[in-house]
């Protein structure tokens, strides 16, 4: 919603080791999904601010590019010190502004401080290749060097761990970065820059300019931005990927998801209900690697229903905040306006709902956007809701003949961010894992988010580029590679 005057705290963007208001009219409310109480106003910053951000870092980064990588590193040192000291501090920024649990808050944080610590590696990761005499005295060696100003792009649901799969890479290899952080929740980042501040970074490095599509447009339209990252929702994946292939940007876009698990009767019921009940409610379902479809097979269909079902009804639904809360509110009240009425959709395509979460009421909440956990059971697989991305607190059950079946069914879907299976057969699961058609496998396991030293490796329409976050890959992202071959005449050596 748009605000004329901002009534409460006013949010400022952060460029150029600055903190600088806002010349925008346009803000946006932050609220607190659990009590609909305004956190604080945003500003939609438009092209100017842009550029004055890509400017600053533009004008750092001939300096930061010269400084060692040893000593670039030692600010994210100061970071991770920092980050583990405010844990606490994160987690309720962060539960406030996104609805999750302190819990999950704080364990998001666990994986963004993850990140940093593999980025202080970068001495040892940035290191390039060579090879004497690939003629005659003649040597080939490859080195890695920083593209310039690179930006990122992220997404509502992990405000304090997405913004950290992209910078401590960028900066640690030498990049000046501007990130653009989700308008509806851009608190938790204001603090993280808040501590980047206080490490050390020179000016510019660093930027943080709040904002929507206007802020996207022109970072992917300015000539000095080198490459784009971007997390979110697939049609703003989509766009971005073709708006910057056409500036001839690097660019890497992590889109939605739509995510299996194939239970085998031969699974641990109780510990597959335990871990998909996690990951298909978790987070209110707001994950991008949150199992939002369970495909059961032969008996499963029975013994993996009435579990989940009766572990999903259990759960406690509220205030994040609160003690003893497993689950929190959806981000916005059209979003559950959406969830509701995508369960709607379901049935009317056939789903039976199993276990309800429309209309729920929490009592001292009223005002949260609360959809309790839900099940659609018998969900015909080539409905159109059994491959659309829900993004909220909802499993469907589909039934599959058998591997084949199930296999098919998942090679169908239009996304292909992560598929697990839970089974205690070996050959099962090793055909699962050469077979399944997504980036991201678990067997037996319920979010199979990759640590930091791997990558994020969505497929399919959940992802689009080549090089993907995290691990290797941002290295190789971040860094453009150079080619040099020597020769150096034998007599000139000989003089001295
Ligand atoms: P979103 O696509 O609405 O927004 C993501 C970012 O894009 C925000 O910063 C937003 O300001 C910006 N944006 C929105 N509309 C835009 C437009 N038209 N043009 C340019 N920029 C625009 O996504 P969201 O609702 O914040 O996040 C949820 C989505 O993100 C889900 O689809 C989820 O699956 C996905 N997600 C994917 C991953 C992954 O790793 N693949 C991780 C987290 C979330």
């Amino acid at each position: 919603m748009t605000v004329a005057a901002p009534p409460a705290l006013k949010l400022t963007n952060y460029i150029n080791g600055q903190w600088i208001d806002s010349p925008t009219t346009d803000w946006r409310d932050v609220v607190n999904p659990a009590t609909g109480e305004t956190l604080a106003t945003v500003p939609l910053a438009d092209a100017a601010e842009v550029n004055h951000a890509v400017e600053a870092a533009a004008a750092a980064w001939p300096e930061w590019r010269r400084t060692p990588p040893a000593d670039r590193i030692q600010p994210l040192f100061k970071l991770k010190m920092l980050m583990e000291e405010h844990l606490d501090d994160f987690g309720r920024i962060i539960t406030q502004e996104n609805g999750k649990t302190f819990a999950e808050a704080k364990a998001e944080m666990r994986r963004a401080i993850e990140n940093v610590e593999v980025a202080c590696g970068i001495p040892l990761m940035m290191q390039g290749y060579n090879l004497e005499d690939v003629a005659r005295g003649i040597d080939e060696i490859m080195i890695r060097q920083p593209l310039g100003v690179v930006a990122a792009i992220t997404p509502f649901n992990f405000p304090g761990m997405i913004p950290f799969w992209f910078l401590p890479y960028a900066i640690a290899t030498g990049n000046t970065f501007i990130l653009k952080p989700s308008e509806r929740v851009p608190l938790t980042m204001r603090f993280a820059f808040e501590l980047l501040e206080k490490t050390g970074l020179p000016k510019g490095v660093v930027s943080l300019v709040n904002g929507g599509k206007a802020v996207v447009d022109a970072l992917i339209d300015h000539p000095k931005v080198r490459a784009i990252s971007f997390v979110g929702s697939t049609p703003v994946a989509r766009y971005i990927y073709a708006r910057a292939g056409e500036k001839g940007k690097r660019c890497q876009c992590q889109g939605g998801a739509k995510n299996h698990v194939i239970v085998l009767p031969d699974a641990d019921i109780q510990m597959a209900t335990q871990i998909i009940s996690d990951s298909a409610f978790g987070c209110a379902g707001q994950r991008c690697l949150a199992v939002s479809v369970a495909v059961t097979i032969g008996e499963a269909q029975k013994t993996f229903r009435d579990s989940i079902a009766d572990a999903a009804s259990k759960l406690k639904v509220g205030n994040g905040l609160e003690d003893g809360v497993q689950m929190g509110p959806v981000i916005t009240s059209e979003s559950k306006n959406r969830v509701e009425s995508l369960i709607s959709l379901g049935e009317k395509q056939g789903a039976k709902v199993l276990l309800d979460g429309r209309n729920s009421r929490i009592p001292k909440y009223e005002s949260g956007n609360f959809v309790k956990p839900t099940i659609l059971d018998d969900v015909p697989a080539t409905s159109e809701l059994a491959d659309t991305e829900i993004f909220g607190p909802v499993l469907s059950l589909v039934h599959a003949d058998g591997m084949d079946d199930a296999l098919a069914f998942l090679e169908r879907s239009a996304y292909g961010n992560q598929a697990s299976l839970f089974t205690s057969s070996g050959s099962a699961a090793r055909r699962f894992r050469y077979e399944a058609p997504a980036g991201n496998i678990g067997i037996n396991i319920g979010v199979a988010a990759p640590m930091a030293y791997f990558p994020f490796s969505g497929w399919k329409n959940s992802f689009f580029g080549d090089l993907h976050g995290q691990g290797r890959d941002a290295i190789e992202f971040y860094t453009d590679k150079k080619v040099v071959i020597e020769r150096w005449a034998k007599e000139h050596s000989r003089k001295f």
